[in-house]
């Protein structure tokens, strides 16, 4: 058994850089070269046509049969020219990854002519096979079929693999009664919804010009690269996306040093094709990878709009893993592969801008657009205030969950840090009684808002350990998981956004109703705002113990299990703010909490026995064969006559050997009984918080033995491939 461990290192070892041809010196030769952006419409098609397209992006405006066939006809000209056979419609079903369904584009009739199988009806429109993907039981009450529908927002795209290539149609999936079943139906109503409510708020109090908000999106993305060769040999990498086993380094990665500095060539010529493949599909890239952990890495695009980022992002960790595969390497996109080294997440950066290409997070030297600055900083902390377990609940999941309230983990508590000097502006915007308004642009002198413009030459100011961070003109949601979609935090995002301005205009307008002037009804209202969300606002360290009793006393939550999180989702605030701005129906909420519940059953379900196979089909046997090795030598000694205390230590390890053994049985056993009793509950809500507090405690219990032993037996008899082996890139 141990062969494989071996054969897998040998492999390693013999393992030789593989060569990346250049197409060219320049990104701009071959960026966007595989997607069907606005300008290859414009050279292929119809001016009015094109303009079609650029209404339904920037205003929803629907798009025609007759328009659609024209733009059907152009896409497939174009991505015949390049070489796709076939067409897809791209999708994003709820099992967080992306969906296809390929068909040809032609076909053969029987007496042998070309038939064109691609009309706008099967741009527009197509119905995969739905009862594949999960629905939460929307469509067993209602009707099987479901649809894909064209989102013009985000462009088409060619997706180049060994066996060809495609046309990638990015849609939305819905049910046959309209539900949504994926994550970007919900995601493209917060985006609106968002829209609406910040632009009302900057046209009314700003600039009129303004006429609609967009939400950007910049997704930083770390993952993790292992030998092909030594993933293949640990099952529970393979099986789990993390290792069950493994005697961890020491905390504090103390293999750092030997890491940083130089990246092996291996990973480099991965990173330039990675990149390369990228720019190809109009993933702005940037070209930035820091090693983060050992194994570990991170890149990040340049923001775009909050869709096409979140499509970006989805066709970046697909492109992560299909050229790791070319360059031998398999990327773990789980949040927590190893015990005791970091973990990966997924930074949102987030900030919304105006047509006017201004971005209203964005500070400024000028008193009345800081004024505007203000509000849209006070509301976006506000916001995370009132939603801050809708917020925690739209990140949870199972593999997540080691990256926020375990046990190496920071505690799950939402916390915004907006820096020293932008909390000395927020502190004297509360203190201050009265506000003078008669004096001009002083006024903003008296509150202390002058002092915004220095977080430019402050941009180091920065807290690593919060969830929720304002780095300078953006705030940076950091508590998505690395697998994760983005959509799903995004939408709450943008929604209690949405909300949040809109119960803000409504207070500033009252006030004004009464006779107030705008500046005083706005400054106002970001007082009392600023005064009921301060318990959310911490700038200390966000991993500490402290903090966990901070947090407390301030009433703040700190959910620290997935299924315990995602009550927030049926909660009676999470209902009126979705049902009311139309983003989720009832039936959608209760749907997703239902899918994400049994998808946290059925990856700890699959953790549990994925360890209870390794731990009695491979640790335990070798144990013992190493015992009985042990158990040969204590006897000839015995046999030589020789003192016992030289083989008082043998027997000692013996018997160690035997505890540990006895205590994996045991606890393997537990488990199982354990699940057992999990599986009969029907209650998908119990079922999963039985599998997390009755099941899943065994594994740490479990595993502890078991790294135990491996430090016992013999390095020749171990089956597992170590951490060592794992975390050094060659
Ligand atoms: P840092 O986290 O060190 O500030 P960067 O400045 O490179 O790193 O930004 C991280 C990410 O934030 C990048 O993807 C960047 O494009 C994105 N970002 C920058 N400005 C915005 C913005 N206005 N809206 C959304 N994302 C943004
Ligand atoms: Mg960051």
């Amino acid at each position: 058994m141990a062969i494989i461990r071996f054969k897998a290192l040998e492999e390693v070892m013999n393992r030789k850089p593989v060569k990346v041809e250049s197409i060219s010196d320049r990104v701009s030769d071959y960026f966007g070269s595989n997607v069907y952006s606005l300008d290859k419409m414009k050279d292929t098609l119809p001016k009015g046509v094109v303009k079609k397209v650029e209404e339904a992006i920037e205003k929803g405006m629907k798009i025609d049969r007759t328009t659609a066939d024209t733009i059907a006809s152009g896409m497939k000209n174009w991505a015949i020219k390049e070489g796709a056979t076939h067409y897809t419609h791209w999708f994003q079903p709820l099992t967080g990854s992306t969906a296809e369904k390929h068909d040809a584009f032609f076909e053969l009739t029987p007496d042998g002519e070309k038939l064109e199988k691609f009309k706008g009806s099967a741009l527009v429109q197509q119905e995969p096979d739905a009862s594949s993907f999960p629905n939460g039981g929307i469509r067993n009450t209602f009707e099987a079929r479901g649809y894909t529908a064209w989102d013009p927002t985000s462009p088409a795209f060619i997706m180049e693999t060994i066996s060809g290539k495609t046309l990638c149609i990015p849609t939305i999936f819905v049910a046959y009664t309209g539900e949504a079943l994926d994550f970007k139906a919900p995601l493209l109503k917060s985006l609106a919804a968002v829209d609406r409510a910040a632009t009302a708020v900057v046209k009314e109090y700003f600039d009129k010009n303004v006429t609609k908000v967009t939400a950007t999106l910049g997704v930083e993305q770390e993952y993790f690269l292992i030998d092909k060769a030594l993933y293949q040999a640990r099952p529970d990498l393979m099986l789990t996306g993390r290792t069950l086993f493994g005697h961890s380094p020491a905390r504090g990665q103390q293999l750092d040093d030997h890491y940083f500095g130089s990246i092996p060539s291996r990973v480099q010529n991965f990173m330039i094709e990675m990149e390369r493949e990228s720019h190809k599909l109009g993933i702005p890239l940037s070209t930035r990878h820091n090693e983060v952990a050992p194994g570990q890495f991170e890149c990040a695009p340049i923001f775009e709009e909050g869709n096409l980022a979140v499509d970006h992002n989805q066709l970046l960790m697909d492109v992560i893993e299909k050229v790791a595969e070319k360059h031998n390497f398999k990327a773990l996109l789980h949040e927590k592969p190893y015990a005791g080294v970091n973990g990966s997440g997924k930074h949102n950066n987030w900030a919304l801008s105006t047509n006017t290409g201004k971005n209203l997070l964005q500070p400024s030297s000028k008193a009345k657009e800081n004024l505007q600055f203000l509000v849209f900083f006070v509301n976006t902390i506000k916001a995370a205030y009132e939603h801050a377990d809708l917020l925690r609940a739209s990140i949870a999941s199972a593999s997540n969950d080691h990256r926020l309230g375990a046990n190496e983990a920071p505690p799950a508590i939402m916390s915004v840090f907006i820096g020293s000097q932008l909390t000395t502006v927020l502190d004297e915007l509360e203190k201050s009684a009265t506000v003078k308004i008669d004096k001009g642009d002083n006024m903003y002198m008296k509150l202390g808002i002058d002092k915004i413009p220095e977080i430019f030459l402050d941009n180091t100011d920065r807290n690593r350990t919060s969830p929720f961070a304002f780095t300078g003109n953006k705030f940076e949601l950091r508590a998505v998981g690395s697998s994760s979609s983005c959509a799903a935090p995004m939408t709450v995002l943008n929604t209690i956004m949405a909300d949040q301005l809109d119960q803000f205009k409504i207070a500033v307008d009252k006030l004004i109703d009464k006779g107030e002037k705008k500046e005083v009804a706005i400054i106002s209202v970001l007082r009392k705002y600023i005064k009921d969300s301060k318990n959310i606002r911490f700038e200390g360290n966000g991993y500490g113990d402290e903090w966990v009793k901070e947090a407390k006393k301030r009433g703040l939550s700190n959910i620290k299990t997935t299924p315990q999180s995602l009550d927030a989702y049926k909660s009676k605030s999470s209902k009126e703010l979705n049902l009311k701005h139309g983003i989720y129906s009832e039936a959608e909420l209760e749907a997703r909490h239902e899918i994400k519940l049994e998808n946290y059953t059925m990856k700890i379900q699959i953790e549990g026995r994925v360890m209870g196979d390794l731990a009695i089909n491979h640790i335990i046997p070798t144990a013992i064969n190493y015992q009985n090795k042990l158990i040969q030598n204590a006897k000839g000694l015995m046999d030589l006559k020789v003192d016992k205390k030289v083989y008082q230590g043998t027997i000692d390890t013996i018997t160690e050997i035997s505890e540990h053994v006895s205590a994996i049985k045991e606890n393997v056993h537990s488990m199982i009984e354990a699940r057992k009793k999990a599986n009969k509950i029907e209650d998908t809500s119990k079922q999963a918080i039985m599998y997390c507090e009755e099941v899943k405690p065994y594994f740490e219990v479990i595993r502890k033995h078991a790294d135990k032993l491996e430090l016992m037996v013999d390095d020749e008899d171990w089956p597992l491939v170590k951490y060592r082996e794992m975390l050094f890139l060659r």
